[in-house]
């Protein structure tokens, strides 16, 4: 059962001073009704009826929409007493916003605090200051550990939300980005390939020759290994590619439109599938290694694969591609994939029958 939910609250950063390539949400926010807190109301009371009564553990009021922090104080304030008035009352657990590095002081914190907010996730991209540079991220990758180290300082949960394929990017310097992040010990993390969108100047670069997006492919393998470091530290990994929905909140314009082929809508299906597969086919090896055909009579060797019913669908793969991986690549197998809910979730296991 689902143990989080989050009720988002997307505000627009007007006025964003920055240009960061990737960005379409200055063309997006220009053509946007302003939010206010009375829509902050609206939002959680519309939401709260579907969330109450299922047994979730914690139900969450975030401000997304890249800067919560850069827009003026007064504002923010004002979105955070709806917040925390519910918090107050017991309907909500905790109170979210995502933000850049640069827009984190003590002035901004001493005002979070006040308020009762919880978890500050930061928009860090990248640890590779060539990479920022690159993408024209306007802060500097020092910002970044300053941020981080303020946030945990005062006792604010941490999110780090990373971007795979920048411009200058590479696997060694995503790599590099997973390790620093698990070194900065957030409790959650956001794993995002880039997109190219209509209308950017990312978009702008890969029409002039100067860009190239990883395809699907490339993305699954670089975020799949950012995956496993980051995990293996323990830290909670809330998304991994960007949904549908992100791309479709302004349904007026093609702006939304992605050019190159990095996106895929079941992109962490794609990445953890592929985890999947490889940790069972290294131990199908090591299994074949050590295979006494005694159970072979018939010249069918019998393996099976478990996993818990919320990796199930890992296992088997999108649109079932381990399964058809497996059967072609090992026809004289039979490989029998079954349910075991003892075993913890991402957690593969293959055992001769
Ligand atoms: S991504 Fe960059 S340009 Fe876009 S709103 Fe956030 S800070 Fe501004």
């Amino acid at each position: 059962m689902k143990k989080h939910a989050i009720i988002p609250i997307f505000i627009p950063h007007r006025g964003c001073p920055n240009d960061c390539v990737f960005c379409n949400q200055k063309a997006i926010t220009a053509r946007q009704a302003n939010v206010t807190p009375a829509d902050v109301r609206r939002i959680i009371e519309t939401y709260l009826p579907t969330l109450t009564g299922r047994g979730l553990e914690t139900i969450e009021t975030a401000f997304f929409g890249g800067s919560f922090t850069g827009i003026p104080m007064e504002e923010q304030s004002a979105f955070l007493a709806v917040a925390r008035e519910y918090k107050r009352k017991g309907l909500i657990h905790k109170i979210h916003m995502s933000t850049r590095p640069d827009y984190i002081n003590e002035a901004i914190l001493d005002n979070l605090r006040e308020y009762e907010a919880d978890i500050i996730e930061l928009g860090v991209q990248s640890f590779d200051p060539a990479v920022l540079e690159a993408s024209n991220r306007g802060h500097s990758v020092e910002d970044v550990y300053r941020a981080c180290d303020l946030i945990k300082d005062y006792g604010f949960e941490l999110g780090i939300q990373l971007m795979i394929g920048l411009p200058g990017d590479s696997l060694e310097s995503c790599l590099y980005s997973a390790r620093e992040t698990v070194r900065m010990a957030p409790s959650i993390a956001r794993l995002y390939p880039t997109i190219v969108l209509n209308d950017t100047e990312l978009c702008a670069m890969y029409r002039r020759g100067e860009y190239t997006p990883l395809t699907t492919d490339e993305a699954v393998d670089i975020t799949k290994e950012m995956y496993r470091i980051i995990a293996a530290a323990g830290i909670r990994i809330i998304r991994v590619g960007l949904k549908s929905t992100d791309l479709i909140n302004d349904s007026d314009s093609d702006q939304n439109q992605t050019v190159g082929h990095t996106y895929h809508p079941a992109f962490r299906q794609l990445v953890e599938g592929q985890i999947a597969r490889e940790e069972l086919e290294a131990q199908l090896l090591e299994l074949l290694g050590s295979y006494e055909d005694e159970n072979a009579a018939d010249g069918t060797r019998r393996v099976s694969f478990f996993s818990n019913g919320n990796s199930f669908s890992n296992m088997i793969g999108n649109a079932r591609r381990n399964k058809e991986y497996f059967v072609q690549k090992y026809p004289e197998i039979r490989i029998a994939f079954q349910r075991d809910d003892s075993l913890g979730d991402m957690v593969f296991i293959a055992k001769a029958d």
